[in-house]
């Protein structure tokens, strides 16, 4: 646990339960820090809250980023998990070309059991404390009824039903698809799709949509999922080969697009791969920054998981826009992850690095360029 706890004076009401503690001296010494801004603890042993807010940065933009609710094994590995994703959201927002930072939060609960109205009232007065520094929206445990709540109560909410943005798995997907084709342009010279074999692990709301895209363009899939209806389903609408479990990752295809779990790419799964291009839409791919090495040794092309998979991102942003929320706004911006992608590949082999290595360093540039 903590040693120094440095209460913060805020704008919190009097009488509040609920207690805001600047933690970044002690988030420092946690793996996965990385000078961020400022790191939050939110504390209310009345109403069951135990939330942390990470903000990497705000130097273009308040820190967007989902609210995870999760029961870690410790307080240290929910303060790992929020720093490292929120990390991950400002490469994700900058080289989208979005005005946000990173950040991310997560409660420590589980979200079956543990989530009652008393934490979600909590957690608002965390919000408004941090007075816009951090915008939240869902992420795993947190739905959009929870978000609806949350808003009616804080400000900096987004991805309600009154944002309009609304789901943002279509835009995912649609911008995985894209992202797919650039990698195989890339690759082969071609992008047409026409018995390519691809498989897709994960067919939830992203998995399935980009299968349905896959399917649309003529390309053989190969799908596994942990739930047996939606592998029947895939099987029966778009004639795919089922697999069971991890022999996905082995599956004799072109393409590999991992759209259930984070960590799927390690030094244990990397040498089972046959596909010679990794397309997908699951957050944190890459087990340990060596594995995009890994990658590279056995000549396969990897998209960056945080810029193929930015589509949800651009829709949520677009709530944020004078105006209002137009999806016409939001197109565009998702075609582009297919170009920022090229220019990522290209530019990976022109150094001779690996494209994750790639993505944050020209992440890192535009937040420096906007820092100056
Ligand atoms: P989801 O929960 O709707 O679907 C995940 C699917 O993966 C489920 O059907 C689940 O049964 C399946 N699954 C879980 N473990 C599996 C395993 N070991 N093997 C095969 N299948 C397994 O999630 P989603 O919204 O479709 O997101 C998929 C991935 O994309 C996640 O990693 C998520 O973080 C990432 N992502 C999603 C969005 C979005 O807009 N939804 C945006 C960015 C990144």
């Amino acid at each position: 646990m903590l040693n120094v706890l440095k209460p913060h004076h805020s704008t919190l009401a009097a009488g509040t339960t609920l207690e805001l503690i600047d933690i970044t001296a002690e988030a420092a010494r946690m793996p996965g820090f990385d000078s961020h801004e400022q790191v939050w603890l939110g504390r209310d042993s009345v109403r069951g809250l135990t939330a942390i807010v990470a903000v990497h940065t705000t130097v273009l933009g308040p820190a967007l980023g989902g609210t995870r609710i999760w029961p870690h094994a410790s307080f240290e590995a929910g303060v790992t998990d929020a720093l490292r994703l929120s990390r991950g959201m400002t490469f994700k927002s900058a080289i989208a070309g979005l005005p946000l930072g990173g950040g991310k939060a997560v409660i420590i609960a589980d979200a079956k059991t543990e989530k009652t109205p008393q934490m979600l009232e909590a957690y608002a007065e965390m919000l408004n404390a941090l007075e816009g520094q951090y915008i939240t929206a869902e992420d795993v445990g947190m739905t959009l009824a929870d978000a609806d709540f949350l808003a009616a109560r804080a400000r900096n909410v987004s991805g309600t039903t009154r944002g309009g943005s609304g789901n943002p798995s279509p835009f995912t997907a649609q911008g995985t698809f894209l992202g797919l084709k650039a990698a195989l342009g890339h690759r082969t010279g071609g992008d047409k799709l026409s018995g390519v074999r691809v498989a897709v692990q994960g067919l939830g709301s992203v998995g399935w949509s980009l299968c349905e895209k896959l399917h649309a363009e003529g390309a053989i899939l190969t799908v596994s999922d942990l739930d047996t209806v939606r592998t029947d389903r895939a099987a029966e609408k778009f004639g795919a080969a089922v697999v069971e479990g991890n022999a996905i990752i082995a599956a004799d295809v072109d393409i590999f697009a991992p759209c259930a779990l984070g960590g799927i790419l390690s030094a244990d799964t990397i040498p089972q791969l046959k596909a010679g291009i990794v397309a997908g839409a699951a957050n944190n791919q890459l087990a340990t920054a060596d594995d995009g090495e890994r990658l590279v040794e056995r000549g396969i092309l990897y998209a960056p998981d945080y810029v193929i998979n930015a589509g949800g991102v651009i829709n949520v942003a677009a709530e944020m826009a004078d105006g209002g929320y137009d999806v016409a706004t939001v197109t565009p911006r998702v075609a582009r992850i297919a170009d920022t992608l090229t220019a990522i590949f290209r530019r990976a082999e022109r150094e001779g690095r690996t494209t994750d290595a790639v993505a944050e360093a020209m992440a890192r540039e535009i937040v420096e360029a906007a820092r100056k």
